[in-house]
């Protein structure tokens, strides 16, 4: 993108539903691994491959563990564009909102290899690739071998810059978390301890059995 001289941005996408140590050590990587200014949480509006969530948490639920689990850490900070807005929330429609806005600023895009592998289904995949570089990280047991194929295939369709991100393999989903809420198991050390608070205070994730 010749960007050098502009400001490293790192977007950490997602539904934080809850956010979890995952979520935050990608992050963290990212901002290390590749001389971040800042990583900004982005919690998704409503994302369309999510259209239907039932058993989630209220979106100021999500924002407000997004708030409580960065709170600690200089470098992180949150977005809340894609939840003011109505209807489904796109990823490229965010980009370019930001980009016009922040000229100066080069989007790093953050996500794990689920998403990668996905991204052909993502809306505009042309349009993401032309605003921002994506930072993808090893999940769900997809080889690195796999991901890379999906870089190179990426980047032949839509001239996507992809970089592999190195981050421990984290086997820790919001799903499983959710699970283990209505098992009645416990959330210790998957989230920050403000996070765990929060959900036992409001009960959250644990009515619909
Ligand atoms: P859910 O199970 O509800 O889909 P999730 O744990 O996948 O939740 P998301 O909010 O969907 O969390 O994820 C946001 C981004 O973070 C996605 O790009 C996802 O691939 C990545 N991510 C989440 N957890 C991990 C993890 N443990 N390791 C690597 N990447 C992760
Ligand atoms: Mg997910």
């Amino acid at each position: 993108m010749g960007d050098t001289a502009k400001r490293r941005v790192g977007i950490m996408g997602g539904t934080f539903d809850p956010i979890h140590i995952g979520h935050l050590i990608l992050a963290e990587c990212a901002y290390e691994q590749f001389q971040l200014e800042t990583v900004q949480f982005l919690p998704s509006g409503n994302p369309p491959h999510k259209a239907d969530r039932e058993d989630g948490a209220a979106d100021e639920e999500r924002l407000d563990m997004v708030s409580l689990a960065i709170r600690d850490n200089p470098h992180f900070s949150l977005d809340a564009e894609e939840m003011r807005r109505t209807g489904l929330s796109y990823t490229s429609d965010t980009l370019t909102a930001l980009r016009e806005r922040h000229p100066d600023a080069a989007y790093y895009f953050i996500i794990g290899a689920d998403s990668l592998l996905s991204f052909d289904s993502w809306h505009e995949p042309e349009s993401i690739s032309r605003n921002c570089v994506l930072l993808a990280a090893v999940r769900n047991g997809f080889s690195v071998s796999e991901m890379e194929r999906k870089m190179k295939e990426l980047h032949k369709c839509y001239g996507t810059e992809i970089h592999l991100l190195h981050t421990p393999y984290m086997d820790i989903s919001s799903t499983d978390l959710r699970d283990r809420i209505r098992e009645g198991r416990s959330l210790r050390y998957y989230v920050p301890d403000a996070v765990r608070e929060y959900i036992e205070k409001k009960g959250i994730y644990s009515e619909t059995f």
